[in-house]
């Protein structure tokens, strides 16, 4: 029973849910070499529509990792980007819950209790300066306001959220997370400090916080914006963390959550420096690459594994539209620049990997075949009994992959500081 998760922890998502043990594996490693994070399984309401699987399904699998791993550490089940809406199916399953008020960003909460906020912020007024940040940020009536406009309602629905989980499964037992990064812009440090205020206001044990940085983070590829602009952007924000930890009385344990954070390759030097330095915890989440993983496994095993992963390319380069659809702001694809699929059937097994599989220094590697078939899970969804079949058949080949993707592609870099 806990509000709080240990310093370092990552979501890990298997759409399929046979890769547990296999992701387990490389938390394992870490903590071989002196480092624990915990594993948090996370799936996404629209991941389990478009799949057609359950929370209960992801709790089973979690669990039986953990079991069969003899993992000690804590792990836990996360009910990715929930709300009102949506949460209740998540409820007996998960122990932690990523509430997702992106959408009332915006939305304007009542006069009064605009009124009532800004009256009690009028205390930062003027030059309020934030250990760790170099220049003081000025704060205005007219900035308070815009910033009350903007994200009260949000915090507030956050609150309704996380009330009617509480209720459910009691205060107390459960982690929450409050994401903002599916915003249209992102928060400025400023803005993060006072939404952190409205949420301690709200009696929300804020676990982990998600904000929207600059640049884009797109599926399963690296970060593609302004390197340094991030690295200022990420160290202020664990300075406006800490300070409204010690100001707003927030848990202890508050940190980042970075989604969409698989394959930011760029960004994890510069992340692992930063939480050093600064002595923060971090929550990375990812979700879909071991999807990707179990297609290069397949593919790596040749013969019927190859040719699957071959055909479901054909299905997907013919059924694009329809693929992209969900994904086309967190995509970018050039058509122009993906192989045909009689170019893929000619294709070895290393070719067919070396494409797909995510290594920059390969001049075979391709971003648009590998987010082509990184949104294309649905069609293996679609033949589900054959996929997972052969997903069974080739287990030593899929399993070091997705441990190694994990363990050698993400923790280490990000957590452990091990140069890829
Ligand atoms: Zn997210």
């Amino acid at each position: 029973m806990t509000t709080s998760i240990s310093k370092y922890s990552m979501g890990i998502g298997d759409r399929f849910g046979l890769e547990g043990v296999a992701q387990l594996r490389a938390f394992q490693v870490a903590k071989e070499k002196g480092v624990t994070i915990t594993p948090v399984w996370n799936k996404s309401n629209r991941e389990h529509s478009l799949i057609g699987t359950r929370p209960e399904d992801v709790r089973a699998e979690a669990d039986a990792a953990v079991r069969s791993c003899q993992w000690t550490g804590e792990h836990f089940v996360d009910a990715d980007h929930i709300g009102l809406a949506t949460v209740d199916r998540f409820l007996a399953a998960s122990d932690f819950f990523t509430i997702d008020v992106a959408d009332s960003i915006g939305k304007a909460a009542s006069d009064v209790a605009i009124g009532k906020y800004v009256a009690e912020m009028q205390r930062f007024l003027g030059a309020l300066s934030i250990p760790g940040i170099a220049a003081p940020v000025s704060v205005s009536a007219a900035s308070l306001h815009e910033i009350a406009g903007k994200y009260l309602f949000a915090v507030e629905e956050a609150g309704r959220v996380y009330r009617h989980i509480a209720q459910q499964k009691g205060a107390g037992s459960f982690v929450t997370e409050v994401s903002f990064d599916e915003a249209n812009t992102p928060q400025t440090p400023a803005e993060l400090f006072f939404i952190l205020a409205a949420a301690a206001r709200e009696g929300i044990p804020v676990a982990t916080v998600a904000p929207k940085f600059t640049g884009e983070f797109l599926k399963g590829i690296d970060y593609v914006g302004d390197i340094k602009r991030f690295a200022r952007e990420f160290e202020e924000d664990l300075a406006v963390l800490e300070f409204a930890k010690q100001t707003f009385g927030l848990p202890a344990s508050l940190k980042l959550s970075i989604h969409s954070g698989s394959d930011k390759f760029s960004l994890y030097p510069i992340m692992h420096r930063a939480i050093k330095k600064a002595g923060a915890g971090l929550h990375l989440k990812t979700a879909g690459t071991t999807w990707l993983e179990e297609v290069v496994g397949l593919a790596a095993a040749d013969g019927e594994g190859l040719a699957f992963a071959k055909s479901l390319y054909r299905d997907a380069y013919g059924r694009y539209d329809e693929m992209a659809k969900p994904y086309l702001t967190v995509i970018a694809i050039d058509r122009a620049a993906l192989p045909t699929p009689d170019q893929v059937d000619g294709w070895c097994a290393q070719e067919y990997v070396e494409t797909l599989e995510h290594n920059q220094a390969c001049q075979r590697f391709s971003i648009h075949f590998r987010q082509m078939v990184h949104i294309s899970f649905r069609l293996a969804a679609e033949r589900r009994e054959p996929y997972l079949a052969l997903l069974r058949s080739n287990r030593r080949s899929i399993e070091s992959h997705v441990s190694d993707n994990i363990f050698k592609r993400h923790i280490g870099p990000l957590f452990l500081g091990i140069a890829t």
